[in-house]
C-alpha cells in the first residue's frame, strides 16, 4: 500500500485541501472485498480527487480499476472479474441530507468525523460487481462444463427440426 493512501480521512479537510489520492491497493487489504473473492493476489488502482460541490459538500471524483477473482457460476472455476468503477459522490452527515439531495449527486452518508478509506472503496467496488459472475465466453469455462452445455444446445436444435410432440398433437386432432 502506498504511503499516500490514508487509513482514514476527514472529507471536509480533504475537500478544502483539494487532495488527490492515487494508489494501488492489494485486495487483501480491503477486508469487505477479500471476504468474497477466491484469491487476494490481485490489486485495485484507486484514483480519488477531492473538492467542494456547488453547495459546499465534500465531494470525491475518480475511478477504481483492476481485477478480482470470483467463482464462475457456470463452471465453478475461478474467473477474473474486471473492475471499472467510476466514483462521483458527496459525503454528507445525516442532518444535511435534505439540502444534499438538491445536488443530484450520489450521497455517501458519514458521521461527520472520518471515513475509513478502504470502506469507501469497498462500497463502490461492490456496487459495480456483476450479480451473477460468469466467464465472459463459454470457451473460457471448464471444458467439461462447456461440453455439457453444448450437448444441451445440440439437443435443442434437434428437437426443433423433428419435434415428436408436434406429431402427437396432430394425431389427437385427427
Ligand atoms: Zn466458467
Amino acid at each position: 500500500m502506498s504511503n499516500d493512501f490514508p487509513l482514514y480521512f476527514d472529507p471536509a479537510l480533504f475537500a478544502q485541501q483539494q487532495r488527490i489520492i492515487k494508489a494501488e491497493i492489494g485486495v487483501g487489504s480491503i477486508p469487505r472485498i477479500s471476504e468474497f473473492v477466491n484469491h487476494t493476489n490481485t490489486s485495485l488502482l484507486v484514483e480519488f480527487s477531492f473538492s467542494k460541490s456547488e453547495l459546499g459538500f465534500a465531494m470525491v471524483q475518480g475511478f477504481i480499476s483492476g481485477t478480482v477473482i470470483q467463482t464462475c457460476q457456470r463452471c465453478i472455476q475461478d474467473t477474473e472479474v474486471v473492475v471499472e468503477q467510476p466514483v462521483h459522490l458527496i459525503m454528507v452527515t445525516p442532518h444535511k441530507m435534505e439540502l444534499a439531495q438538491r445536488e443530484g449527486i450520489e450521497i455517501y452518508e458519514y458521521d461527520g468525523q472520518n471515513i475509513e478509506t478502504v470502506n469507501l472503496v469497498a462500497d463502490e467496488v461492490i456496487l459495480g460487481l456483476p450479480i451473477v459472475v460468469k466467464h465472459e465466453e463459454l470457451d473460457q469455462c471448464d471444458p467439461k462444463t462447456k461440453q455439457w452445455l453444448q450437448g444441451f444446445n445440440d439437443e435443442d436444435k434437434a428437437s426443433h427440426r423433428d419435434n415428436p410432440f408436434a406429431q402427437l398433437k396432430d394425431l389427437k386432432i385427427k
